[in-house]
């Protein structure tokens, strides 16, 4: 046994500190990134900020909206190959699209044959999500190298971890992508089942310089409550930042409506919940425990309204330090450690 004693935080444990700007308006701030991928060498520009690979969140519906605003959806990886033709073939989506989806899949030679089939098929789609719950299996680390090797060419975003060897040894297996967070999510009970996780601040930030090191990015993914904890996360050290929770209950979400007292829920679950692997796997396998919940969240009308809040939040924290570009945020961000949030009187 091992005990580490210094603090990790979470988002709710630190504020970013003001700082003298000479921003006039937050309509002076610009939130695209520009990338070159290390691997993939792919030139992106966008809002980067991506809707989680759930089948609630990672709709095609998402897609088309939150592509609009020039950001990214991972779409989840239950899509057939035949939905995945039909929406890119009959949905007059100009080439744009193919900067703001990424296709999930898992690790079995299914998925590999299933998302290669679907990259066949639509050879301009550029980011591959291989995406697991621990990320820690050396069997992992083989299943990325194994794509990178089959795809020179595309962006792989590989995860989830949560600390920097595992950040540097993906990249250097031809992730160009980490996905970073082990426990945060707001539908997750991993550390309530297994006792395990990392607060997701102090991962992002810990793994943003292991990436950054060597020339690869990483996304903060999960746990993000508000759109101040978005931009926590960018001053973190966040390239990307992947929501659940917060993309949920929408028009464009999935999830079944259900109306109780005259008030209208969306179904939210976590992809390791019962619910989920009820509807996808037949039920929850014996030597396992569901990780994950199943919550109604109010019904919240269209995704657009939600994207403005979020993007709002981001470009104010930018006008509070003075970062004229998101990519300017983590250089200008001081956080405090802090023991109150927000003030609850009202509730
Ligand atoms: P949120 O933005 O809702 O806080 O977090 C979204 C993230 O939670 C997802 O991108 C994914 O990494 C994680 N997640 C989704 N479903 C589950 C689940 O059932 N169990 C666990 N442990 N994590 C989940």
């Amino acid at each position: 046994m091992f005990l580490e004693s210094d603090v990790k935080l979470g988002f709710s444990d630190v504020l970013i500190r003001p700082k003298r700007s000479n921003l006039k308006s937050r309509s002076q701030v610009d939130l695209q990134r520009h990338f070159r991928f290390l691997h993939s060498k792919y030139d992106w520009t966008g809002v980067p900020v991506i809707a989680a690979n759930m089948d609630t969140t990672g709709t095609f519906e998402v897609a088309d909206r939150l592509a609009e605003h020039g950001m990214l959806t991972a779409l989840h990886k239950h899509y057939t190959i035949a939905q995945w033709d039909a929406w890119l073939e009959n949905h007059n989506h100009g080439d744009d699209i193919y900067n703001r989806i990424m296709v999930s899949t898992g690790t079995s030679d299914a998925d590999f044959d299933k998302f290669s089939t679907i990259i066949a098929n639509h050879p301009k789609l550029q980011f591959i999500c291989i995406d697991v719950a621990n990320g820690y299996a050396e069997s992992f680390v083989e299943f990325v190298q194994r794509v990178r090797d089959a795809f020179q060419d595309k962006t792989i975003v590989a995860g989830n971890v949560v600390t920097g060897e595992m950040v540097e040894e993906f990249l250097l297996s031809g992730a160009d992508i980490v996905k970073v967070g082990i426990g945060p999510g707001s539908v997750c009970t991993t550390r309530v089942k297994a006792g395990v996780g990392y607060p997701q601040l102090s991962a992002v930030i810990e793994c943003a310089d292991a990436a950054h090191g060597l020339g690869g990015r990483i996304i903060s993914d999960g746990g993000c409550t508000c759109p101040g904890d978005v931009a926590k996360a960018f001053g973190g050290g966040a390239d990307f930042v992947m929501l659940g929770g917060m993309f949920a209950g929408h028009d464009e979400s999935g999830g079944q409506v259900v109306e109780r007292g005259g008030r209208q829920f969306k179904l939210f679950y976590g992809m390791s919940s019962a619910t989920a692997m009820d509807k996808h796997s037949g039920g929850v396998a014996h030597y396992r425990a569901s990780e994950g919940k199943t919550v109604e969240v109010p019904y919240r009308g269209p995704i657009d309204e939600t994207v403005r809040d979020i993007l709002g939040g981001v470009r104010s924290a930018c006008t509070y330090v003075g970062a004229g570009a998101l990519k300017e945020l983590t250089k200008r961000t001081t956080f405090i450690r802090v023991q109150e949030q927000e003030n609850r009187i009202f509730g």
